[in-house]
């Protein structure tokens, strides 16, 4: 469940309706009541304060999540035209992180592209072992990939990362037959190529590449951008200094 901030001012704001903060936080007090609760959701923006990132991490704790995810704003989804001005800086992610370190013990706090201040290598895609079930029934291979591919600038149709509808058929075989890298290729620009840390980098979130370019297809595979004739650019950016 989501709580973007801890605050009317700031989770309330950004959902459009500041009252939706007090029935979002009874919602997950129910959730927990029925033990069906398993993490909370945060995106950091401009209308929240690092401090109360630790109030959420204290409901956290008392309603018996397991963890935490924080992830900033991204420019696709909800994102798309906002990012720009309402995403949180790394500033902020910083004291963010400072602020909820003492948590750690208690929750998993999964931070999603923070500063990566240690230079860590780049972490790797697990698309297609994470699900994401809409209302409508939908599955995603990953709701990353699936916001990136519905925003506007994404050369790739709407559902390229939609594997099936569990009201529709089954799923699993889909599943269990999805591969992302079979698909795609990250990390194929000379950039990454000449990386010293390239043996040990995951290629990090290929979402933001969806979002707004074509990745490469594998060498060996003509299933990739193969309906996408309009579209010629490749990724070139890295993600240097954010981890997902
Ligand atoms: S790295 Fe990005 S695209 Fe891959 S599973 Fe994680 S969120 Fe999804």
């Amino acid at each position: 469940m989501s709580l973007d901030g801890f605050r009317a001012a700031s989770h309330g704001k950004f959902r459009g309706d500041q009252s939706s903060f007090a029935v979002t936080v009874a919602t997950v007090r129910r959730f927990a009541a029925a033990t069906l609760l398993k993490g909370l959701l945060s995106t950091p923006n401009m209308l929240t304060v690092p401090d109360e990132f630790a109030d959420l991490c204290e409901f956290a704790v008392e309603v018996g999540a397991e963890y935490v995810l924080t992830n900033p704003l991204s420019s696709f989804g909800r994102g798309a035209k906002s990012q720009s001005r309402m995403a949180a800086d790394a500033a902020q992610m910083r004291a963010i992180r400072a602020v909820t370190d003492r948590f750690a013990d208690r929750l998993d706090l999964v931070r999603m592209r923070f500063p990566n201040d240690e230079e860590k290598p780049l972490a790797g895609c697990y698309a297609g072992k994470l699900l994401y079930v809409y209302t409508n029934g939908d599955v995603a291979s990953c709701p990353y990939l699936d916001f990136a591919a519905r925003t506007h600038a994404s050369p790739y149709p709407a559902d390229e990362f939609i594997v099936g509808n569990i009201y529709t058929g089954p799923v699993t075989a889909a599943l269990d037959g999805y591969s992302f890298h079979d698909l795609y290729t990250v990390g194929s620009n000379s950039t990454y190529g000449s990386c010293a840390l390239t043996s040990t980098c995951g290629k990090g979130c290929p979402a933001a590449v969806i979002s707004r370019l074509v990745m490469a297809a594998p060498s060996s595979s003509t299933a990739s951008a193969s309906h996408l004739s309009n579209a010629s650019a490749f990724y070139t950016q890295p993600h240097r200094g954010l981890l997902d």
